[in-house]
């Protein structure tokens, strides 16, 4: 059984090529410095202490490892799909026989439980697995037949992409990206979050290393506005999937205007789970907490504003409480951990700076509420009710460990407070009544809900979300219309009349 001591001594043993080498930019195959040879530091959220120096990338950069993925792109998307496959699959396998080195960086670098953070490295693992599956299938087409034409269908790759990543689980997001982006037949330039940069590195060394042919892959460190911006604008890069902000999505999309960028925006959320009084409360509950407090609270899909019956609130609210109360806070490494730091200062200025607007409009600290220690981005989990909609706590999304509690009288009410939000990206409803959980679900505003579950990804579902959410889906078959282009050839049957102009 491991402990924290011995995790962080096998944690120290991972970090000590980080000290030594700092993190560089890995462009046609070469890990090389920013041009410029500025760096920056990353620092771990546990202690603040400085990980490691890393490449601050600026337009050269990018322009240079858009340029490799351009030059990289014939060969890749006409490779045969079989061998493709293949090196997919040996990057899963890369990363599975790293998943430990993967998990316990992801940890020091983000903040995020160790428990949490040993399954994300897997789900890297089978994202490419299960996009190595669609390879073979990924450029079939239909045949579409007229009296005249025999119409056929056929996908190509788009071209060279960006990957930008959000620091929330990067790891997991990277491979979610970049997995079918490679089985399609692109090649790619990913930025990683300036906050959590180690384990791209990581993952970009293993795909070279289970032979990913140079300029296929690359990876550029560095800052959204200098390094990010630059990828989106860059005339070689045809697609840019985004995650993160909602407002740098718009920033991205004007960015992109210029060189027409297909884009695919995942942003974010403030997501309702909604507890009818008819549905099994204990297992509403684990769903509840689970889907705020796991992650840190810092997930995209989390539930953070709860609407529940009035019948059943204050029982609700009673046990969501004591639970709250007894969630373990503190070293991610710690396999007891359910809740580690926050992933920055800014961040943790954020999400605090919550608890004081919570009480300025009225609503009542039930739990949480408060910080952690001294060193590092602690917060205790916390519960805010007494709420209405309309309180910035209801509308604004905290991405923290934190979540909003709102009563509602009738399905109706429940409804209207589940849409008054400028996001959409998912909902989860708790009811044992069938017809209801259908009406409600038919019209409900958002990309993804789950009726009686919380949130269980199947990788062939679509994924995204609508309104400030996101613009696109991926997952499954998705991700192929994302990243390829759709081609339609028309085969004459015969001599079918042409119009004659100027005969
Ligand atoms: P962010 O928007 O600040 O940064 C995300 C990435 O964009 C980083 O790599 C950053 O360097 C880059 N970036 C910033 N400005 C840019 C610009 N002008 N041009 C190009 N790139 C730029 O987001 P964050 O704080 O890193 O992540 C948290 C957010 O991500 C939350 O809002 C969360 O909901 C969202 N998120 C959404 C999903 C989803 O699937 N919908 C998943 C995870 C996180």
């Amino acid at each position: 059984m491991s402990t924290l001591n011995t995790n962080i001594d096998r944690l120290n043993g991972y970090l000590a090529r980080f000290q030594d080498t700092g993190i560089q930019n890995l462009i046609n195959g070469q890990t090389v410095p920013a041009a410029s040879g500025v760096t920056f530091d990353t620092t771990s959220p546990v202690d603040e202490s400085v990980i490691c120096s890393v490449a601050r990338s600026s337009a050269a950069d990018v322009d240079a490892a858009a340029e490799a993925a351009k030059a990289a792109f014939p060969a890749w998307r006409d490779m045969p799909a079989l061998e493709r496959k293949k090196i997919l699959i040996k990057i899963a396998e890369g990363i599975e026989a790293r998943a430990e080195e993967i998990a316990f960086c992801e940890c020091w670098d983000t903040g995020q439980a160790l428990r949490f953070m040993s399954k994300a490295a897997l789900r890297g693992a089978e994202n490419f697995r299960f996009f190595a599956d669609q390879v073979t299938a990924a450029r079939d087409g239909k045949n579409l037949q007229s009296p005249t034409l025999m119409n056929v269908t056929t996908r190509v790759p788009i071209g060279p992409v960006g990957v930008i990543t959000p620091w929330n689980t990067p790891f997991m997001l990277s491979t979610w990206k970049i997995a079918p982006a490679l089985a399609a037949g692109c090649t790619v330039v990913h930025k990683p979050a300036e906050f959590s940069p180690l384990t791209a590195r990581i993952l970009a060394e293993i795909a070279h290393e289970a032979g990913l042919p140079d300029g296929v892959w690359n990876l550029v460190n560095g800052f959204g506005e200098d390094a990010g911006k630059r990828l989106t604008e860059h005339p070689a890069i045809k697609a840019v999937a985004f995650v993160g902000e909602s407002r740098t999505g718009s920033l991205i999309t004007k960015q992109g205007a210029d060189t027409l960028k297909r884009l695919h925006l995942e942003l974010g959320g403030k997501n309702p789970v909604v507890v009818f009084e008819d549905a099994d409360l204990e297992r509403a509950l684990d769903a509840v907490i689970f889907m705020i407090y796991s992650i840190n609270g810092e997930r995209c899909t989390s539930s953070s504003r709860l609407l529940v019956q009035d019948s059943i609130r204050e029982e609700f609210e009673a046990k969501l409480v004591e639970r709250v109360n007894n969630i373990r806070v503190g070293h991610p490494l710690d396999p007891a951990t359910e809740i580690g730091p926050l992933i920055a200062q800014e961040h943790f200025d954020k999400v605090t700076s919550y608890f004081d607007i919570a009480k300025e409009d009225g609503a009542t600290v039930a739990a949480g509420g408060v910080t952690v220690g001294d060193a590092g981005f602690f917060v205790r989990p916390t519960l805010f009710t007494g709420a209405h909609n309309k309180m910035r706590i209801a509308q604004e999304e905290i991405f923290g460990p934190v979540l909003t509690s709102i009563p509602f009288a009738t399905e109706e009410e429940a409804l209207e407070m589940a849409n008054d939000t400028d996001y959409g990206l998912t909902g989860y409803v708790w009811t044992a009544d069938l017809t209801r959980a259908l009406r409600f679900t038919n019209h409900l505003e958002a990309g993804m809900i789950w009726v009686n579950s919380e949130n269980v990804r199947h990788l062939p579902t679509p994924f995204g979300g609508v309104k400030a959410s996101g613009i696109g889906r991926d997952g499954g078959d998705w991700s192929f219309d994302f990243y390829m282009e759709q081609k339609h050839i028309g085969f004459a049957l015969g001599q079918h009349k042409i119009p004659r102009l100027g005969a």
